[in-house]
């Protein structure tokens, strides 16, 4: 659908996985800008709601994690609205949420790496957050479940609903997953980010093997340090993570966004099984 008929993704029907808020909820807007009709998931009904309903989308709740609530939500879906042509994974944690202690370690890391820029000789191990010693079984398998298993629940829920019994779809439709630079870099005190983001990447290019005969895209999105509610935490370390970006800043939620209207537009085509990173030249190679 070209722009002087409405819009990029005019006529498209997108999920956007946890889009209640930060880069989620940043897509959900660029895309229904671009024309398309916008379904939100979240944790939270009401969270889900009031982001859809100012873009006049609709909101549904479900845990990507719970491979069942994920089956009830594509069941709602397909009564509501009947058809997806673009689903964004998009849910994630960093692992932080409500862990105090990490607060307290990473101001502390912060400092010492100041002291380190200044030409103090600091012990490299008192510049990490944490060693995998730490991590416990849940938090483990939680990162896990919420990235890798809600990617891999969701995708195939839209797979059953986007793709004919036999063939491929008639018009072009797509996957995004969101992956980071911490998939590819890796980074001390993250091993299950990493890990699950890294998951995430792989997932990504064998699903656009399988589909890529059946008019279906599937790309990923590897951010940089982007400013929102998840990043918060790090605040201690924001002017070191700036100092490391080439570009001298975080990113906003819109870097994100707009590299998610490429992928899902129909400039994007020839595009898939691939790994865009919008991230100030932090990491060059993806
Ligand atoms: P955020 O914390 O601001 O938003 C995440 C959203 O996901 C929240 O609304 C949350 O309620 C929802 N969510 C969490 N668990 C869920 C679940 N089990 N089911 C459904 N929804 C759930 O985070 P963000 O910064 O907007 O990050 C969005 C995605 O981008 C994540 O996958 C994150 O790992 C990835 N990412 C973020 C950054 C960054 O710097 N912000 C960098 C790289 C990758």
């Amino acid at each position: 659908m070209s722009s002087a008929e409405g819009g990029r993704l005019a006529g498209k029907t997108a999920l956007i996985t946890g889009g209640a808020r930060g880069l989620g909820a940043a897509i959900a807007t660029r895309f229904a800008e671009a024309g398309a009709k916008i379904i939100i998931n979240d944790l939270n009904q009401e969270a889900a709601t009031s982001a859809a309903e100012p873009l006049g989308g609709i909101g549904l709740a479900g845990d990507v994690s719970n491979a069942a609530a994920v089956t009830e939500m594509f069941a709602q879906l397909r009564k509501q609205v009947g058809a997806l042509d673009i689903l964004v994974n998009n849910a994630g944690i960093s692992g932080l949420e409500g862990d105090n202690e990490a607060r307290e370690r990473i101001q502390k890391v912060a400092e010492n790496a100041t002291r380190a820029a200044q030409g103090e000789a600091i012990d490299p191990t008192d510049l990490q957050l944490s060693l995998l010693t730490e991590q416990s079984d849940e938090g483990w398998h939680r990162m896990m479940g919420i990235h890798v298993n809600g990617t891999f629940h969701c995708s195939r829920e839209a797979l059953r609903l986007m793709l004919p019994e036999r063939g491929p779809r008639e018009r072009d439709g797509c996957i995004i997953n969101l992956s980071s630079i911490m998939g590819t870099f890796g980074r001390a005190g993250g091993t299950a980010y990493c890990t699950a983001k890294a998951a995430i990447l792989g997932f990504t290019r064998a699903l656009a093997h399988e589909t890529a005969a059946r008019k279906l895209r599937v790309n990923a999105i590897a951010p940089g340090w982007i400013a929102t509610a998840m990043t918060d935490p790090l605040a201690p370390m924001h002017p070191i993570l700036e100092a490391q970006t080439p570009q001298g800043h975080l990113g906003e939620p819109d870097d994100i966004a707009w590299a998610a209207v490429y992928l899902a537009s129909e400039e994007a085509k020839f595009v898939t099984g691939q790994t865009l990173s919008p991230n100030g030249g932090w990491y060059m190679s993806q």
